[in-house]
């Protein structure tokens, strides 16, 4: 039987298994599909502590892997399909085998809502991104026209950051007022820089044949019209969707699914622990995720200490 199963391979996954594993838990890492996590599908990465040059985001995850196997973590590709938790030791189905642990470290991420274009998929990383904070500050972007896509306060907030970077912003989203709260709205719609496109949706990201972004075309959705809004960037801020469906009806969640800890990073259920941006909406980060790792596995010793008394 396993001490710790940690769900999740990124930032918030690999850092609870330094610590599990320097604790002498042996930790069973699993991957998910994701080997190394979100970061895994980025460039450079600027804002990580400790590489004032930056670091490539599959370096810094292969070296988390290497530290926390450096002391005994076991890292294997696996996914988990299905939690029983309604008995002592857990169990859980990876991959159609069954696992029993008396500890769940839960670091399984979020996954960015997605415009569902082709051309998105074709320009990721080549100037359509999913995050200002990571990504509004590279060269690529710095006085350029950006676009971001949305009206919640994710997308404001977005937007602003933006407007540090960028000569201007275009805001595209579909209604002719923004979802966000009214602080949030107002502070958007009085920014100097930020244009907002009203009623509009993002039909085509332009242009795959040159493989960058250059441009956007949007429609009207109130008189049909097509139009194109030249930008270097594109930054789509629709939502988040966190990786929890697994552990709902079990595990207390907010009403978009993310897992909110009681005690520490320990769940509502003892012995369950969760990290990452699975269940922080607002900071989203590798830095802050690999901070709630840490805390997850300083629970979970402490929780494996208790139970050994
Ligand atoms: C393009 C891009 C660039 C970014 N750049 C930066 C940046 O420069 N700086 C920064 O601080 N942040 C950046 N971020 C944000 C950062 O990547 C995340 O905040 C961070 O990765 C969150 O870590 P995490 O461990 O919580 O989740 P993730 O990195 O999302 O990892 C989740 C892990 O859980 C696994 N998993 C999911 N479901 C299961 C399952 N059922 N069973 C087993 N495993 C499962 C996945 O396979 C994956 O390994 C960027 C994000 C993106 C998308």
């Amino acid at each position: 039987m396993e001490k710790v199963v940690i769900m999740g391979t990124g930032c918030a996954g690999l850092t609870a298994a330094l610590y599990t594993a320097r604790a002498g838990l042996s930790p069973l890492v699993l991957t998910g599909t994701l080997p190394g996590g979100l970061l895994t599908t980025t460039s450079i990465v600027e804002n990580f502590p400790g590489f004032p040059e930056g670091i490539d985001g599959c370096e810094l995850m292969s070296r988390m892997q290497k530290q926390a196997e450096r002391f005994g973590a076991r890292v294997r590709f696996g996914t988990v399909e299905a939690v029983h938790l309604s008995e002592r030791p857990f169990r859980l189905t990876v991959d159609d085998e069954q696992v029993e642990t008396r500890t769940i470290i839960i670091a399984s991420g979020a996954s960015h809502r997605h415009l569902g274009l082709e051309s998105e998929s074709l320009l990721e990383r080549k100037g359509v991104t999913y995050c200002a904070t990571c990504d509004g500050a590279l060269p690529m972007f710095r006085n350029q026209p950006l676009v971001v896509v949305g009206g919640g306060d994710s997308a404001c907030e977005e937007a602003i950051f933006l407007s540090r970077f960028g000569s201007v912003i275009h805001l595209v989203h579909r209604r002719d007022t923004l979802r966000a709260s009214k602080i949030m709205a107002g502070r958007t719609l009085s920014n100097p820089k930020i244009k907002p496109v009203w009623d509009s949706v993002t039909t085509e990201i332009l242009d795959v044949k040159q493989d960058k972004v250059i441009g956007v075309r949007v429609k009207n959705l109130k008189t049909g019209k097509e139009s194109v809004i030249d930008c270097a960037g594109v930054f789509v801020a629709i939502g988040h969707v966190p990786n929890t469906e697994l552990f709902r009806g079990a595990l207390e969640m907010d009403e978009n699914g993310y897992i909110v800890p009681k005690h520490g990073m320990e769940s509502n259920l003892p012995g369950i622990f969760v990290a990452g941006d699975c269940s922080d909406h607002v900071y989203r980060q590798a830095v802050t995720a690999a901070g709630m790792g840490c805390a997850a596995a300083i629970d979970a010793e402490r929780y494996l200490a208790r139970l050994n008394q």
